[in-house]
């Protein structure tokens, strides 16, 4: 007697105004977090296939639950015919990742076409005229970089405004600077961090989008967040008043509390009305709870995560 069945990892996705999120994230286990309108992947986990369509992945840390896939991803592009993948990562992790990518030259006997883009913190990549990453320092405990979305354009000063085209030509001719740049933050990632000043950045308090991880939920846990320099919730409670997003999303979730009991614990802090724009990334119809650890995975560790 044979039975057959299948399993399934699966994966979120939120549809929010205009931008599609796309992921995966459980403390530990895997994170990688696709916005397919921009093109952009935060993070790659363990490469699953809808993150391989992005041209560009900007990787916030080193530790294995981010980056593992990435070798994958840039192999997976070449192999299916794809440009090339671009990767952002800070600027300290160039030299051993790029040494890890080659590496596999000799194991897969094939060479793999990449472009590392080393960043620093406030440094801002540009994608097209209009469209920009920029990086921003976190708060891991070693070397972490969070990422905004940011949409540019040159518009017309206030004080131009109902001049003719010939004379703002004119204008121009004499030198007068008569745009200025806005950049609009869309959508802003912030990987693995404790609180801290990435909190007062312009473009974490305003993306239309915000996705943090939270990973500690428990009174308990408030010691693991600290030693491994991730956000607990009661530090996300104090720090909603200043975020201005659109939407929040909350990912990481560690599976000793499980994505339905941090809503209900979250829920319970803040209030019905305050968790009307406030999401989890992994709260999706048919998910495993990942507080179930006997039935969903291994069972934590205290590996960094
Ligand atoms: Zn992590
Ligand atoms: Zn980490």
């Amino acid at each position: 007697m044979v039975e057959k069945s299948f399993l399934v990892q699966k994966f979120a996705k939120l549809t929010l105004g205009m931008y599609t999120v796309i992921g995966y994230s459980v403390a530990g286990e895997e994170t990688v977090t696709q916005i397919p309108e921009l093109n952009v992947c935060f993070d790659i986990g363990r490469a699953p296939y809808f993150a391989l369509t992005s041209d560009i992945v900007c990787v916030t840390h080193g530790h294995m639950d981010h980056i593992a896939g990435l070798p994958y991803y840039l192999s997976q592009r070449y192999f299916q015919g794809m440009k090339p993948g671009t990767v952002l990562l800070p600027r300290e992790l160039e030299a051993p990742v790029d040494a890890m990518i080659k590496s596999w030259r000799g194991i897969e006997r094939q060479t793999t076409p990449y472009t590392l883009v080393p960043m620093s913190a406030g440094q801002m990549y540009e994608v097209r005229k209009d469209f920009a990453i920029r990086a921003f320092a976190t708060h891991h405990g070693g070397i972490s970089l969070g990422y905004s979305l940011v949409s540019v354009r040159e518009k017309l000063r206030q004080e131009f405004i109902g001049k003719t085209g010939p004379e703002l030509v004119a204008l121009r001719k004499q030198g007068v600077e008569i745009q200025y740049r806005l950049e609009v933050p869309l959508v802003a990632f912030l990987g693995d961090t404790t609180a801290g000043a990435v909190f007062d950045h312009p473009d974490v308090q305003n993306a239309e989008i915000l996705i943090t991880e939270t990973t500690f939920f428990d009174p308990t846990h408030k010691q693991k967040a600290k030693a491994g320099k991730h956000l607990h919730v009661d530090a996300l409670v104090e720090l909603l008043p200043k975020l201005k997003n659109k939407w929040i999303i909350l990912s990481h979730v560690s599976r000793r509390t499980g994505v339905q009991r941090a809503k209900r614990v979250l829920t319970k802090k803040i209030g019905p009305e305050r968790m009307k724009n406030i999401l989890f990334l992994m709260d999706f119809e048919g998910a495993t709870d990942a507080g179930d650890v006997d039935e969903a995975g291994p069972p934590p560790n205290d590996s960094a995560e």
